[in-house]
């Protein structure tokens, strides 16, 4: 029997009460399924850890990350803890890079009990893969601002960093399984020699999967279709801020972010953690939403049962699965950012209760 080793990251604000309800229900689910272990270990960091110890992201944490076969993270950074020039304190970025986590992948599932945005509630199930690690993003604090004037940042796109995301979106339509896989490309190819790159290497690559569909959409086009059309997309593929703007859009159609999980995704480490932040004007009221890293637990547990070959994990994230989709349609786990009065202990409770049931009750 495999024992995974999964290194917790609480953070700040309501990560540490979220990540709490996530560990109570992965261990609900083992009661259910046998077959793997799970070693918890715990990695402080965040703006308390820097508070404390001077130290947003200690050694040891990293290392812990390192080690472990996969990082579960609530949310870091509080407004209040800042460092010496004022810059915020973001761990969580730090261990993208660290780690070289270069896909982000944002699902957006259209849950039932979940009340969306749309007229109609379209049957949303597709996911967003940003490229995590360059794009616009890879000028992070080297702008140029010329007296106050004139300021820049430089897009970045390289064929290496292209290539690996569009592979692992091209991956993961396969293992969707659905009926006709689609990767949609979504740039500014029309405006921007880097967006012609990025989908010249996108169409490369996707010539070596003929068994997927590959198509491509203006980033304005794709924010309109994601409202008009959302049930047509399978899997979108962008850049590094194309992407965070359009995840929190597909968020905001399937019920906000107390419902969005997320996975940080490189070759040898990954990530899961809530698409929110720290929402520190929640914390400690006790009314956050857990929902978003329960689901980024069903992540976790589907990523090792892939990477490991091993049935049993993806077993406990089904069961995950159909207890919260029978907590939320019965209301008893619907919080007050879904308009219902549950708090996070509430919404913990009913889905543990529903292990092992078939039918919403
Ligand atoms: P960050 O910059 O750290 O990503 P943010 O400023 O985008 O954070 P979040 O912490 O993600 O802000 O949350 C924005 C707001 O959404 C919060 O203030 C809160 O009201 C709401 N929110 C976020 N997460 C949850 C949750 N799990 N349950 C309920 N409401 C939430």
């Amino acid at each position: 029997m495999k024992t995974y080793r999964i290194a917790v990251v609480r953070g700040d604000g309501i990560g540490p009460e979220v990540i709490a309800s996530a560990l109570e229900v992965l261990a609900g689910a083992r009661r259910l399924v046998a077959g793997f272990g799970v070693e918890l270990i715990e990695a402080p960091a965040g703006a308390e850890t820097y508070r404390e110890q001077g130290e947003a992201l200690p050694a040891s944490t990293l290392s812990a990350c390192r080690a472990a076969d996969a990082i579960l993270l609530g949310a870091c950074g509080l407004p209040d803890v800042r460092y010496p020039d004022g810059t915020e304190i973001i761990p969580q970025v730090t261990l993208r890079i660290e780690l070289d986590l270069y896909a982000g992948i944002r699902p957006a599932r259209r849950l039932e009990g979940v009340p969306g945005a749309l007229a109609g509630d379209p049957a949303i199930d597709l996911v967003i893969v940003r490229e995590s690690t360059e794009g616009i993003f890879a000028s992070l604090g080297g702008g140029i601002v010329l007296g106050d004037q004139l300021a820049t940042d430089t897009q970045v796109i390289t064929r290496r960093g292209t290539e690996r995301v569009v592979h692992s979106a091209f991956r993961l339509a396969r293992r969707r399984s659905r009926a006709r896989p689609r990767v949609t490309c979504v740039d500014k190819a029309n405006i921007l020699r880097s967006f012609a790159f990025f989908r010249q290497v996108f169409d490369e690559v996707a010539a070596l999967y003929p068994d997927v569909k590959a198509d491509h959409l203006y980033v304005d086009a794709a924010a309109m279709e994601l409202v008009r059309r959302p049930e047509h997309f399978d899997v979108l593929v962008t850049e590094n801020l194309l992407g965070d703007i359009l995840s929190d859009l597909a968020a905001g159609l399937i019920g906000g972010l107390g419902v969005a999980p997320s996975a940080d995704l490189g070759d040898r480490h990954a990530v899961f953690q809530p698409c929110h932040g720290t929402a520190p004007d929640l914390a400690g009221t006790g009314v956050a939403n857990p929902l978003a890293a329960i689901l980024s637990v069903v992540m976790l547990l589907d990523h090792l049962a892939d990477t490991h070959g091993d049935p049993a994990p993806a077993a406990a994230a089904r069961q995950i699965e159909q207890a919260v989709t029978t907590a939320l349609a019965s209301g008893e786990a619907r919080t007050a950012d879904l308009g219902g009065n549950a708090t996070t202990s509430d919404a913990t409770a009913a889905i543990l209760r529903k292990f092992g049931s078939s039918h919403p009750a």
